[in-house]
């Protein structure tokens, strides 16, 4: 029989191959990724990694010596062309030809990229790939060594709120660009936003809100500054852009598989068990549009718990498990001292009644809910441990929550 293939070199196919070889798949094994390395997760590069302080070895769910002893074939540095659903077969980037039973189509996303004069100056850079972060790294390291050398993070979401964290830990002088009014403001609204911003200011980061970045400005090839429309001029040694990243949708789309319409988020369109319009294709992490039983739409949600739970859920789904993926969305940060838990979702541009909060702001140890029509639609706990468990339980049961109960919360 051909082997199953799984396609990506992020924590979906790990978890994937990880699952189908405990459910007691004996058959053939392949993981195809374009990049040099065995599948690796993402959250350390901007944290802990980026900063110098972990071993590469933990950014590797499973070691050189799994894929090994589980007979698993990992094919470095191949990309995936070309994919005939008719005839399950994929077309490597080197001309290879490859069949498959079943696949797992796991690519993830691409950083967007700047497109402003200046912006392929030595020193401006991307983080998506560990090759990324230990370049970032090197740099950051090496201007925390030499006194202070000036970050400029153009894209106030995660990776630029993160990446500020960490520069700012190392002692760089940080100043992060965002084009709308509040740093995370698209995923947390302007309540959680002011706190994550408060956090940030006291961290002495300079954060420039409602920018607009018209070019990078260099010397000898190397950037020295960030223009801004109203003629401001940063001055920069180094630059982070974090300004999203588009799903990697393209072989899927070559391939007739169903899409997404981009008003529900885009992506590959998945059922339940995670299989995409061609019943021996399935689809995991960045690109699954999933539809969720609690929210009645179809979600695609960009992080590491989406790739840990789809890679599982995936594995046993291309072995015949028929339960439909059901899991609440979870992402977590660290940003200096502030650890995070978020569960569940909630669309900010359609908007929320409320943000309601237990514990203190102040003093970094709270619970926040949003809710929508009284009910707890999300639910995110700062440096509150251990109870995610009890934030799923009040959006799972979809009643409207009081006010005097949600501010009780933490006790
Ligand atoms: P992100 O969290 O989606 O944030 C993108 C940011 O870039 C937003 O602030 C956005 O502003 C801004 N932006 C978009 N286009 C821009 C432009 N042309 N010029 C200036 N700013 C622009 O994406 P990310 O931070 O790049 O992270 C990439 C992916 O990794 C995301 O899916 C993210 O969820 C994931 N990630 C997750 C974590 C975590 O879970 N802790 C950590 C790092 C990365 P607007 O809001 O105004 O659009």
């Amino acid at each position: 029989m051909d082997p199953f293939v799984l396609v990506g070199g992020g924590l979906t196919t790990a978890r994937a191959a990880k699952a189908l070889r405990t459910e007691g798949y004996d058959g053939d094994l392949v993981v195809v990724t374009s990049e040099p390395h065995r599948p690796y997760e993402r959250p350390p590069l901007s944290k802990d990694y980026l900063r110098g302080e972990a071993e590469r070895d933990a950014v590797f769910p499973l070691d050189e010596a799994w894929y090994t002893e589980h007979d698993v074939a990992v094919r470095t540095g191949e990309t995936v062309v070309g994919l005939d659903v008719a005839d399950h077969a994929l077309t490597l980037s080197d001309g290879a030809a490859l069949t498959y039973a079943k696949l797992l189509l796991a690519p993830g996303s691409t950083p967007r990229t700047l497109a402003v004069p200046g912006s392929d100056l030595g020193g401006v850079h991307y983080l998506r790939t560990i090759d990324d972060a230990d370049r970032i790294s090197a740099r950051l390291l090496e201007a925390s060594l030499e006194g202070v050398g000036r970050l400029v993070v153009i894209g106030d979401g995660w990776i630029g709120l993160e990446v500020a964290a960490s520069a700012r830990t190392l002692g760089l002088d940080v100043t992060v660009v965002g084009r709308g009014a509040h740093p995370l403001g698209r995923v947390l609204g302007p309540e959680m936003s002011d706190f994550y911003a408060s956090v940030h200011t006291e961290h002495e980061v300079r954060l420039v809100r409602g920018a607009t970045v018209t070019a990078l400005e260099g010397a000898d090839g190397r950037v020295t500054a960030v223009v801004l429309s109203d003629g401001t001029r940063l001055g920069a040694d180094v630059v982070v852009a974090g300004i999203g990243a588009a799903p990697n949708i393209g072989l899927a789309e070559a391939a007739g598989l169903d899409l997404r319409d981009a008003a529900l988020g885009g992506g590959v369109v998945v059922d339940g068990t995670l299989a995409t319009s061609h019943p021996d294709v399935f689809a995991g992490g960045d690109i699954a549009s999933i539809p969720s039983p609690h929210y009645g739409r179809p979600l695609r949600v960009e992080h590491w718990a989406i790739a840990q739970e789809t890679g599982k859920h995936a594995g046993r789904a291309m072995l015949g498990a028929a339960d439909p993926y059901d899991k609440l969305p979870y992402f977590y940060s660290d940003q200096y001292d502030v650890g995070m838990e978020y569960t569940g979702w909630v669309d900010v541009q359609a908007g929320y009644d409320d943000v309601v909060v237990s514990g203190d702001t102040a003093e970094r140890e709270f619970v926040a809910f949003w809710r929508v029509d009284g009910r707890v639609v999300a639910g995110m706990a700062v440096n509150v441990w251990e109870q995610m468990g009890r934030v799923e339980e009040l959006i799972r049961s979809g009643r409207q929550v009081p006010t005097a109960e949600l501010e009780a919360f933490t006790g």
